[in-house]
């Protein structure tokens, strides 16, 4: 049966975090500024090469002074994720602008940490020890804070030491409420504060629904991003014909076998050019018209 309706997710495309720091980029860009990104400015390949082509470039912590090396005149942008403080001392030493992209939300975060860190609490973020915005939090800390994944890390807590609590931004609500379950069975005395944005948690209601409309649907972002991976995880739960996908290339036909409705959606990295344009590919492939949002 042919696909009878696209609906690309009207409430998709980037959250006001990433549209911040992606304005950042294209502003200093335009002014002929040379600017050098610390790690990926977004978690999409497909943005990074249209910021690359616009003449962004992308340095890891070890090619740091590789933008001093420059002439002087690049600066290097913060990701929404934000750095330790350390970095931006190391930018200062080496004499690099820095343009701050750090989201506000995560800069609330980190604010809070180290405030709590500061009165001697045991800081304890519930998140992926490896990603950024956690390493960044740690930073803000004097990398004394503790980092719980699984209930297993729980263990490593001091149970007798005044306890502050905060989320990775990024983390679904269901593991911020069974890791805060579990550390308030260890830990006698626990402050804590729902750092998951606001962003996340009403785009996790609001996919729910979505991946319940449709018969087949395709959720598109990068696979290095905990976001797409949390909210792709959300669809499946609804819609067991949901499938991840970074491109258009990777659309295999017989996922649409017996479709009439397919969804395009996407994560708070995915920019909304990227569903539009797959939509109209799978319009072409499927010879039906791609329909506006419901
Ligand atoms: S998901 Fe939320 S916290 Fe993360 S960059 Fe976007 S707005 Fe900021």
């Amino acid at each position: 049966m042919p696909i009878r309706r696209i609906i690309i997710d009207e409430n998709a495309g980037p959250c006001g975090g990433v549209k911040r720091v992606i304005k950042l980029a294209e502003k200093n860009l335009a002014a002929g500024i040379q600017t050098a990104s610390l790690g990926a400015v977004i978690h999409n390949n497909v943005e990074i090469d249209r910021l690359t082509a616009l003449g962004l470039d992308t340095v890891d912590q070890a090619e740091f002074q590789r933008v001093e090396e420059g002439g002087g005149k690049r600066k290097i942008l913060i990701r929404a994720h934000g750095e330790a403080p350390s970095v931006f001392d190391r930018a200062q030493e080496l004499g690099i602008d820095v343009v701050d992209g750090t989201c506000p939300v995560v800069t609330r975060s980190q604010k809070y940490a180290r405030i709590y860190h500061e009165q001697g609490y045991q800081v304890v973020v519930i998140g992926k020890p490896r990603h950024a915005e956690v390493i960044g939090v740690l930073g803000h800390c004097d990398g004394q804070a503790k980092v719980v994944h699984e209930e297993a890390d729980v263990a490593q807590l001091d149970p007798d030491r005044p306890t502050y609590v905060l989320a990775q931004t990024t983390i679904s609500d269901e593991m911020w409420t069974s890791m805060l379950a579990a550390i308030q069975k260890r830990v006698h005395n626990v402050v804590w504060r729902n750092t998951i944005c606001a962003f996340v948690s009403d785009r996790e209601m609001e996919l729910r629904s979505f991946a319940a409309e449709c018969d087949v649907m395709l959720f598109v972002g990068g696979y290095n991003s905990s976001n797409t991976k949390v909210m792709y995880d959300v669809c499946r739960a609804v819609n067991p014909r949901a499938h991840w996908i970074e491109t258009a290339d990777e659309i295999d036909p017989s996922w649409f076998d017996d479709a009439e409705t397919v969804g395009i959606s996407g994560s708070a990295s995915t920019p909304q050019w990227l569903l539009e344009r797959i939509g109209e590919e799978l319009a072409r492939r499927s010879d039906s018209e791609s329909m506006p949002p419901v």
